[in-house]
């Protein structure tokens, strides 16, 4: 049986989470599980089926009838509702704009949170990214990471983004969601956006995506090294 051995990287939006955790999973041999992209098609479930984003009990019967669900043949992998590839559409404005309501439900959240632990049961060598990875989900990951970066350069990475797949947006809109979604994100009862106990917490500001990488992967191979090359019989899971 292959050891599990799980990374953690948490972090406000606009820190470029999913982009180095996928780019890191790929250096170190890992697979990449992104979290927030499952809150996002709950967000999506509750605008189809015209449920209420702060309303637990509608949601959690949604997703008890059709869980998001990943398909791991793809790199990165793409999320799926039940037949249907949503990973694109996800992204789009409606979607952000509700998700961190959806995220603060707690039946949503516990849901969620039974989706990553099986995910990890099947793909044990994960990198996975959220806000309550190392804190709540994972909280004996091997390596535990909290990325952070001035807002003002996360609104202008969004943005970026954004013009990047052909959805511009205002700077100051976009730096008025992201605080908005800080704020939420980490007000809430469950599952808050903390820093976890005995987390690496990286700055990102000054560094480009690449760097960003670099650094997480002199981090990991430095402090797991040896857990990387398969020879350890711990076991992350909670
Ligand atoms: O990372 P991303 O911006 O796609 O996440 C969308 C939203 O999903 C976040 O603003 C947050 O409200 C929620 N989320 C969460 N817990 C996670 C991952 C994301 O609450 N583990």
């Amino acid at each position: 049986m292959i050891p599990s051995l799980i990374i953690t990287i948490d972090g406000p939006a606009g820190t470029g989470k999913s982009s180095v955790a996928h780019r890191l999973a790929q250096r170190l041999g890992l697979e990449f599980l992104d979290t927030g992209a499952m809150y996002r098609a709950v967000a999506l479930v509750a605008i189809e089926q015209q449920l209420s984003p702060d309303g637990g009990r509608g949601l959690g019967a949604a997703i008890e009838r059709e869980p998001p669900r990943f398909d791991w043949t793809t790199s990165p992998p793409r999320l799926m509702i039940g037949a249907r590839d949503v990973s694109d559409r996800i992204r789009d404005a409606d979607v952000t704009a509700i998700v961190s309501r959806v995220a603060a439900c707690p039946e949503v959240r516990r849901h969620m949170v039974a989706l990553q632990r099986a995910a990890a049961m099947e793909h044990p060598r994960l990198v996975t990214e959220g806000r309550d990875q190392g804190s709540v989900v994972f909280p004996d990951a091997a390596l535990r990471i909290y990325l952070d970066a001035d807002p003002i350069v996360r609104a202008q990475r969004r943005g970026e983004q954004l013009k990047a797949c052909g959805r511009p947006a205002g700077e100051a809109e976009i730096l008025q969601g992201i605080l908005s979604r800080d704020r939420s994100d980490s007000d809430r009862s469950e599952g808050p956006l903390r820093v976890p106990i005995g987390a690496e917490r990286v700055d990102t500001s000054e560094l480009d995506l690449e760097g960003v990488v670099d650094c997480l992967e002199s981090l990991a191979r430095n402090r797991i090294g040896q857990r990387l090359t398969h020879s350890a019989v711990a076991t992350d899971r909670p």
